[in-house]
Protein backbone atom coordinates (compact mmCIF):
# COMPACT_ATOMS: atom_id res chain seq x y z
CA UNK A 1 0.00 0.00 0.00
CA UNK A 2 2.67 2.03 1.00
CA UNK A 3 4.59 1.05 -1.71
CA UNK A 4 1.70 2.34 -4.30
CA UNK A 5 1.96 5.52 -3.00
CA UNK A 6 5.20 6.06 -3.26
CA UNK A 7 5.37 4.77 -6.83
CA UNK A 8 2.18 7.32 -7.29
CA UNK A 9 3.48 10.05 -5.63
CA UNK A 10 7.21 9.99 -7.75
CA UNK A 11 5.02 9.51 -10.82
CA UNK A 12 3.09 12.36 -10.07
CA UNK A 13 6.37 14.57 -9.13
CA UNK A 14 8.37 13.80 -12.34
CA UNK A 15 5.52 15.10 -14.63
CA UNK A 16 4.61 17.73 -12.23
CA UNK A 17 9.17 18.47 -12.89
CA UNK A 18 8.32 17.86 -16.66
CA UNK A 19 5.86 21.53 -16.93
CA UNK A 20 8.32 24.01 -17.82
CA UNK A 21 6.97 27.04 -16.27
CA UNK A 22 8.38 27.03 -12.61
CA UNK A 23 5.44 28.80 -11.40
CA UNK A 24 2.54 25.75 -12.93
CA UNK A 25 5.13 23.37 -11.61
CA UNK A 26 5.19 24.75 -8.03
CA UNK A 27 0.88 25.09 -8.45
CA UNK A 28 0.88 21.45 -10.29
CA UNK A 29 2.90 20.04 -7.15
CA UNK A 30 0.34 21.27 -5.02
CA UNK A 31 -3.02 20.37 -6.15
CA UNK A 32 -2.80 16.83 -4.53
CA UNK A 33 -2.82 18.69 -1.09
CA UNK A 34 -5.02 21.02 -2.02
CA UNK A 35 -7.59 18.49 -3.23
CA UNK A 36 -7.68 16.57 0.06
CA UNK A 37 -7.94 19.82 2.20
CA UNK A 38 -11.08 20.19 -0.04
CA UNK A 39 -12.34 16.95 -0.14
CA UNK A 40 -12.00 16.67 3.77
CA UNK A 41 -13.09 20.31 4.53
CA UNK A 42 -15.11 19.70 7.59
CA UNK A 43 -12.87 16.65 8.94
CA UNK A 44 -10.17 18.97 9.35
CA UNK A 45 -11.80 19.57 12.62
CA UNK A 46 -11.45 16.36 13.69
CA UNK A 47 -8.54 16.88 15.26
CA UNK A 48 -9.14 16.61 19.21
CA UNK A 49 -7.35 19.23 20.81
CA UNK A 50 -5.68 19.13 23.79
CA UNK A 51 -6.92 21.87 25.34
CA UNK A 52 -9.47 24.22 24.04
CA UNK A 53 -9.42 27.92 26.04
CA UNK A 54 -12.91 29.94 25.34
CA UNK A 55 -12.21 33.73 25.71
CA UNK A 56 -9.23 36.13 25.07
CA UNK A 57 -9.52 38.32 28.18
CA UNK A 58 -6.57 37.98 30.75
CA UNK A 59 -7.85 34.66 32.26
CA UNK A 60 -8.25 33.02 28.73
CA UNK A 61 -4.64 34.67 27.59
CA UNK A 62 -3.01 33.72 30.91
CA UNK A 63 -4.37 30.19 30.26
CA UNK A 64 -2.70 30.28 27.05
CA UNK A 65 0.48 31.35 27.92
CA UNK A 66 0.71 28.36 30.43
CA UNK A 67 -0.71 25.53 28.51
CA UNK A 68 1.79 26.51 25.62
CA UNK A 69 4.83 26.80 27.34
CA UNK A 70 3.81 23.32 28.83
CA UNK A 71 3.72 21.82 24.83
CA UNK A 72 0.03 21.67 24.93
CA UNK A 73 -0.31 23.56 21.70
CA UNK A 74 -3.69 25.38 22.77
CA UNK A 75 -6.34 27.05 20.62
CA UNK A 76 -8.26 30.29 21.63
CA UNK A 77 -11.73 30.74 20.41
CA UNK A 78 -11.03 34.60 21.28
CA UNK A 79 -15.21 35.42 21.27
CA UNK A 80 -17.01 38.37 20.06
CA UNK A 81 -14.77 40.78 21.90
CA UNK A 82 -11.53 39.59 21.43
CA UNK A 83 -9.63 40.89 24.05
CA UNK A 84 -12.31 40.96 26.49
CA UNK A 85 -13.34 43.68 28.86
CA UNK A 86 -9.76 45.50 29.08
CA UNK A 87 -9.98 46.58 25.48
CA UNK A 88 -12.60 49.03 26.60
CA UNK A 89 -10.72 50.39 29.69
CA UNK A 90 -8.29 52.97 29.70
CA UNK A 91 -5.38 53.39 31.78
CA UNK A 92 -4.28 49.86 34.20
CA UNK A 93 -2.52 51.22 36.81
CA UNK A 94 -2.86 47.86 39.11
CA UNK A 95 -1.85 45.07 37.07
CA UNK A 96 1.61 44.50 38.46
CA UNK A 97 4.86 45.13 36.30
CA UNK A 98 3.76 48.38 34.71
CA UNK A 99 5.47 51.19 36.94
CA UNK A 100 3.40 53.72 34.62
CA UNK A 101 0.11 51.93 34.14
CA UNK A 102 -0.46 50.93 30.64
CA UNK A 103 -3.50 51.21 28.60
CA UNK A 104 -6.09 48.03 28.85
CA UNK A 105 -6.14 47.62 24.67
CA UNK A 106 -1.76 47.60 24.67
CA UNK A 107 -1.87 45.23 27.55
CA UNK A 108 -4.18 42.73 25.88
CA UNK A 109 -2.03 42.81 22.76
CA UNK A 110 0.94 42.07 24.17
CA UNK A 111 -0.11 39.18 26.23
CA UNK A 112 -1.94 37.77 23.02
CA UNK A 113 1.89 38.05 21.62
CA UNK A 114 3.00 36.40 24.14
CA UNK A 115 0.86 33.56 23.89
CA UNK A 116 1.33 33.34 20.43
CA UNK A 117 5.01 32.94 20.93
CA UNK A 118 4.74 29.47 23.19
CA UNK A 119 2.84 28.07 20.18
CA UNK A 120 -0.97 28.64 20.87
CA UNK A 121 -3.35 29.61 17.91
CA UNK A 122 -5.91 31.53 17.60
CA UNK A 123 -9.30 31.60 16.27
CA UNK A 124 -11.59 34.35 15.67
CA UNK A 125 -15.16 32.74 16.14
CA UNK A 126 -18.10 32.40 18.60
CA UNK A 127 -19.16 29.08 20.47
CA UNK A 128 -23.29 29.03 20.48
CA UNK A 129 -23.39 25.47 21.69
CA UNK A 130 -21.33 22.83 23.77
CA UNK A 131 -21.58 19.32 24.55
CA UNK A 132 -19.53 18.74 27.78
CA UNK A 133 -20.23 14.86 28.21
CA UNK A 134 -17.90 11.97 27.41
CA UNK A 135 -14.16 12.15 27.45
CA UNK A 136 -14.19 14.59 24.06
CA UNK A 137 -15.71 17.75 24.45
CA UNK A 138 -17.40 19.51 21.57
CA UNK A 139 -17.84 22.89 20.38
CA UNK A 140 -20.15 24.14 17.77
CA UNK A 141 -19.63 27.77 15.99
CA UNK A 142 -23.13 26.36 13.19
CA UNK A 143 -22.09 23.65 11.50
CA UNK A 144 -18.19 23.70 12.53
CA UNK A 145 -17.32 21.53 15.38
CA UNK A 146 -14.21 21.84 17.25
CA UNK A 147 -13.25 19.18 19.90
CA UNK A 148 -10.92 19.05 23.02
CA UNK A 149 -9.53 16.45 25.80
CA UNK A 150 -9.90 19.39 28.22
CA UNK A 151 -11.92 23.00 28.09
CA UNK A 152 -10.51 26.28 29.56
CA UNK A 153 -13.78 28.47 29.74
CA UNK A 154 -12.68 31.94 30.26
CA UNK A 155 -15.88 34.08 28.79
CA UNK A 156 -15.93 36.51 30.80
CA UNK A 157 -18.92 38.53 31.59
CA UNK A 158 -20.77 41.68 29.72
CA UNK A 159 -21.96 45.22 30.17
CA UNK A 160 -25.56 45.66 32.17
CA UNK A 161 -27.99 47.64 30.38
CA UNK A 162 -30.81 49.88 32.39
CA UNK A 163 -33.54 48.54 30.33
CA UNK A 164 -35.41 51.66 30.13
CA UNK A 165 -37.19 53.51 27.55
CA UNK A 166 -34.91 54.77 24.61
CA UNK A 167 -31.67 52.94 26.07
CA UNK A 168 -31.50 51.26 23.10
CA UNK A 169 -32.97 53.34 20.54
CA UNK A 170 -30.79 55.87 21.28
CA UNK A 171 -27.60 53.35 21.13
CA UNK A 172 -25.16 55.06 19.32
CA UNK A 173 -26.99 58.12 19.45
CA UNK A 174 -26.15 59.27 22.95
CA UNK A 175 -26.37 55.98 24.90
CA UNK A 176 -23.11 54.27 25.56
CA UNK A 177 -21.33 51.77 27.74
CA UNK A 178 -17.88 52.42 26.86
CA UNK A 179 -16.16 55.76 27.60
CA UNK A 180 -13.22 54.92 25.49
CA UNK A 181 -15.09 53.56 22.24
CA UNK A 182 -17.16 56.79 22.53
CA UNK A 183 -15.73 59.05 24.54
CA UNK A 184 -14.45 61.42 21.82
CA UNK A 185 -18.01 62.00 20.06
CA UNK A 186 -18.76 64.14 23.33
CA UNK A 187 -16.22 66.86 23.16
CA UNK A 188 -17.44 70.06 25.26
CA UNK A 189 -20.82 68.62 25.99
CA UNK A 190 -22.78 67.39 29.24
CA UNK A 191 -22.50 63.72 29.85
CA UNK A 192 -24.23 61.40 32.59
CA UNK A 193 -22.37 58.36 33.97
CA UNK A 194 -25.09 55.93 35.97
CA UNK A 195 -23.25 53.56 38.56
CA UNK A 196 -21.51 53.74 41.61
CA UNK A 197 -18.73 51.21 40.57
CA UNK A 198 -15.27 51.29 40.22
CA UNK A 199 -16.03 51.58 36.43
CA UNK A 200 -18.61 54.31 36.83
CA UNK A 201 -15.94 56.11 38.87
CA UNK A 202 -13.52 55.62 35.53
CA UNK A 203 -15.57 56.48 32.93
CA UNK A 204 -16.59 59.48 34.34
CA UNK A 205 -13.45 60.21 35.22
CA UNK A 206 -11.95 59.45 31.48
CA UNK A 207 -14.52 61.31 30.26
CA UNK A 208 -13.75 64.76 31.99
CA UNK A 209 -11.22 64.63 29.11
CA UNK A 210 -13.87 65.54 26.77
CA UNK A 211 -16.74 66.58 28.37
CA UNK A 212 -17.84 70.10 29.60
CA UNK A 213 -19.73 68.35 32.23
CA UNK A 214 -20.02 64.80 33.79
CA UNK A 215 -22.85 64.01 36.10
CA UNK A 216 -22.71 60.85 37.97
CA UNK A 217 -25.77 59.66 38.56
CA UNK A 218 -26.22 56.80 41.63
CA UNK A 219 -28.93 55.35 43.31
CA UNK A 220 -27.57 55.16 46.37
CA UNK A 221 -25.82 57.79 48.72
CA UNK A 222 -22.56 55.60 48.95
CA UNK A 223 -20.34 54.42 46.50
CA UNK A 224 -19.85 50.87 46.06
CA UNK A 225 -16.12 52.14 44.19
CA UNK A 226 -12.55 51.50 45.77
CA UNK A 227 -11.63 54.84 48.09
CA UNK A 228 -8.69 55.76 45.48
CA UNK A 229 -11.32 55.56 42.23
CA UNK A 230 -14.08 57.44 44.57
CA UNK A 231 -11.28 60.14 45.27
CA UNK A 232 -9.91 60.53 42.14
CA UNK A 233 -13.92 61.40 41.00
CA UNK A 234 -14.70 63.98 43.71
CA UNK A 235 -11.43 65.19 43.48
CA UNK A 236 -12.34 66.31 39.74
CA UNK A 237 -13.82 69.87 39.37
CA UNK A 238 -15.87 68.94 36.39
CA UNK A 239 -17.80 65.86 38.22
CA UNK A 240 -20.88 66.41 39.74
CA UNK A 241 -23.00 63.62 41.81
CA UNK A 242 -26.38 63.36 41.94
CA UNK A 243 -27.51 60.63 44.73
CA UNK A 244 -30.49 58.66 45.76
CA UNK A 245 -31.39 59.05 41.90
CA UNK A 246 -32.59 56.39 38.85
CA UNK A 247 -32.67 57.11 35.55
CA UNK A 248 -36.15 56.49 34.33
CA UNK A 249 -35.71 57.75 30.99
CA UNK A 250 -33.83 58.73 28.04
CA UNK A 251 -35.18 61.68 25.60
CA UNK A 252 -34.51 62.51 22.17
CA UNK A 253 -35.90 61.62 18.93
CA UNK A 254 -32.39 61.42 16.85
CA UNK A 255 -29.99 61.69 19.75
CA UNK A 256 -29.77 61.59 23.23
CA UNK A 257 -31.06 65.86 24.54
CA UNK A 258 -31.27 64.85 28.21
CA UNK A 259 -32.80 61.74 30.92
CA UNK A 260 -35.24 61.39 33.48
CA UNK A 261 -34.67 60.73 37.01
CA UNK A 262 -36.68 59.61 39.70
CA UNK A 263 -35.47 60.07 43.46
CA UNK A 264 -35.19 56.92 44.96
CA UNK A 265 -36.27 58.50 48.54
CA UNK A 266 -38.97 60.64 47.94
CA UNK A 267 -40.13 59.19 44.40
CA UNK A 268 -39.91 62.98 42.92
CA UNK A 269 -39.00 63.18 39.16
CA UNK A 270 -36.59 65.74 37.55
CA UNK A 271 -35.29 66.07 33.94
CA UNK A 272 -31.63 66.80 33.43
CA UNK A 273 -30.13 68.35 30.01
CA UNK A 274 -27.12 65.93 28.44
CA UNK A 275 -26.23 64.74 25.28
CA UNK A 276 -24.21 61.80 26.73
CA UNK A 277 -25.45 58.86 28.72
CA UNK A 278 -22.92 56.51 29.72
CA UNK A 279 -24.07 53.26 31.66
CA UNK A 280 -21.70 51.54 34.10
CA UNK A 281 -23.87 49.29 36.42
CA UNK A 282 -21.59 46.29 36.21
CA UNK A 283 -21.74 42.93 34.26
CA UNK A 284 -23.63 39.84 33.12
CA UNK A 285 -21.56 36.65 33.28
CA UNK A 286 -21.48 35.08 29.33
CA UNK A 287 -22.73 31.69 30.66
CA UNK A 288 -25.78 31.44 28.62
CA UNK A 289 -24.10 28.40 26.44
CA UNK A 290 -23.48 26.34 29.82
CA UNK A 291 -26.95 26.46 31.08
CA UNK A 292 -28.53 22.96 31.98
CA UNK A 293 -24.37 21.61 31.23
CA UNK A 294 -22.52 23.36 34.11
CA UNK A 295 -23.83 24.48 37.75
CA UNK A 296 -23.89 27.72 38.29
CA UNK A 297 -24.79 30.47 41.19
CA UNK A 298 -28.12 32.16 41.02
CA UNK A 299 -26.76 35.17 39.05
CA UNK A 300 -24.95 32.72 35.98
CA UNK A 301 -21.34 32.92 37.46
CA UNK A 302 -20.18 29.27 36.79
CA UNK A 303 -18.95 27.24 40.08
CA UNK A 304 -16.06 25.91 40.42
CA UNK A 305 -14.20 23.78 43.52
CA UNK A 306 -13.09 25.42 46.12
CA UNK A 307 -8.96 25.92 45.97
CA UNK A 308 -8.94 24.84 41.86
CA UNK A 309 -10.47 25.78 38.56
CA UNK A 310 -12.75 22.56 37.98
CA UNK A 311 -16.56 22.79 37.48
CA UNK A 312 -18.54 19.71 38.39
CA UNK A 313 -17.26 17.70 34.54
CA UNK A 314 -14.55 16.42 34.79
CA UNK A 315 -11.72 18.42 31.73
CA UNK A 316 -13.72 21.20 31.86
CA UNK A 317 -12.37 24.63 33.73
CA UNK A 318 -13.70 28.01 34.22
CA UNK A 319 -11.66 30.66 35.04
CA UNK A 320 -12.16 34.57 35.37
CA UNK A 321 -15.16 36.99 35.92
CA UNK A 322 -17.13 34.06 34.35
CA UNK A 323 -16.64 32.11 37.40
CA UNK A 324 -15.72 35.13 40.02
CA UNK A 325 -18.15 38.23 41.14
CA UNK A 326 -16.04 38.93 44.14
CA UNK A 327 -12.70 40.20 42.85
CA UNK A 328 -13.04 40.96 39.01
CA UNK A 329 -9.55 42.35 38.33
CA UNK A 330 -7.38 41.63 35.48
CA UNK A 331 -5.03 40.52 37.62
CA UNK A 332 -6.98 37.66 39.81
CA UNK A 333 -8.32 36.38 36.57
CA UNK A 334 -5.07 35.77 34.73
CA UNK A 335 -4.23 33.93 38.54
CA UNK A 336 -7.17 31.80 37.86
CA UNK A 337 -6.24 31.68 34.31
CA UNK A 338 -2.57 29.86 35.03
CA UNK A 339 -4.27 28.01 38.01
CA UNK A 340 -7.19 26.27 35.19
CA UNK A 341 -4.63 25.75 32.82
CA UNK A 342 -1.96 23.70 35.50
CA UNK A 343 -5.67 22.03 36.33
CA UNK A 344 -6.10 20.74 32.47
CA UNK A 345 -2.37 19.82 32.46
CA UNK A 346 -2.77 17.66 35.31
CA UNK A 347 -6.03 15.96 33.86
CA UNK A 348 -4.41 15.35 30.49
CA UNK A 349 -1.60 13.70 32.88
CA UNK A 350 -4.31 11.51 34.25
CA UNK A 351 -5.61 10.86 31.06
CA UNK A 352 -1.99 9.63 29.71
CA UNK A 353 -2.05 12.46 27.23
CA UNK A 354 0.41 15.16 28.26
P1 LIG B 1 -20.01 46.92 40.26
O1 LIG B 1 -18.90 47.05 41.19
O2 LIG B 1 -20.93 45.76 40.36
O3 LIG B 1 -20.88 48.25 40.39
C1 LIG B 1 -22.09 48.42 39.69
C2 LIG B 1 -22.73 49.72 40.12
O4 LIG B 1 -23.89 49.94 39.32
C3 LIG B 1 -23.13 49.69 41.58
O5 LIG B 1 -22.87 50.94 42.17
C4 LIG B 1 -24.64 49.43 41.50
O6 LIG B 1 -25.37 50.08 42.50
C5 LIG B 1 -25.00 50.09 40.18
N1 LIG B 1 -26.16 49.43 39.56
C6 LIG B 1 -26.33 48.11 39.28
N2 LIG B 1 -27.51 47.90 38.67
C7 LIG B 1 -28.11 49.11 38.57
C8 LIG B 1 -29.33 49.56 38.03
N3 LIG B 1 -30.20 48.72 37.44
N4 LIG B 1 -29.63 50.87 38.10
C9 LIG B 1 -28.74 51.74 38.66
N5 LIG B 1 -27.56 51.39 39.18
C10 LIG B 1 -27.24 50.09 39.12
O7 LIG B 1 -19.53 46.94 38.73
P2 LIG B 1 -18.29 47.71 38.08
O8 LIG B 1 -18.19 49.09 38.53
O9 LIG B 1 -18.46 47.44 36.64
O10 LIG B 1 -17.00 46.93 38.62
C11 LIG B 1 -16.90 45.52 38.45
C12 LIG B 1 -15.55 45.02 39.01
O11 LIG B 1 -14.49 45.47 38.18
C13 LIG B 1 -15.26 45.53 40.39
O12 LIG B 1 -14.65 44.52 41.12
C14 LIG B 1 -14.30 46.66 40.16
O13 LIG B 1 -13.43 46.85 41.27
C15 LIG B 1 -13.54 46.20 38.93
N6 LIG B 1 -13.04 47.34 38.14
C16 LIG B 1 -11.76 47.76 38.36
C17 LIG B 1 -11.26 48.82 37.63
C18 LIG B 1 -9.83 49.26 37.85
O14 LIG B 1 -9.25 48.89 38.86
N7 LIG B 1 -9.21 50.02 36.94
C19 LIG B 1 -12.06 49.49 36.73
C20 LIG B 1 -13.37 49.05 36.55
C21 LIG B 1 -13.84 47.97 37.27
P3 LIG B 1 -25.29 49.58 44.04
O15 LIG B 1 -23.97 50.06 44.52
O16 LIG B 1 -26.45 50.25 44.66
O17 LIG B 1 -25.42 48.09 43.99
Amino acid sequence: MRGGFTRWRTFYMCAANSVDNPLKCRIFKRLPAIFIIVIRGDTVTDVVHNVIILGSGPAGLTAAIYAARADLKPLVIEGIQPGGQLTITTEVENYPGFENAIMGPDLMDVMKKQAARFGTSFEFATVNRVDLDGDVKVLYVGDKQFKCHTLVICTGATARWLGIDGEQRLMGRGVSACATCDGFFFRDKVIAVVGGGDTAMEEATFLTKFGSKVYVIHRRDTLRASKAMQERAMNNKKIEFIWNADVIDVEGEEKVTGIKLRNTKNGEESALECEGLFIAIGHVPNTSIFKGALDMDENGYLLVEAGNMKTKMPGVFAAGDVSDHVYRQAVTAAGMGCMAALDAERHLGDLGLA
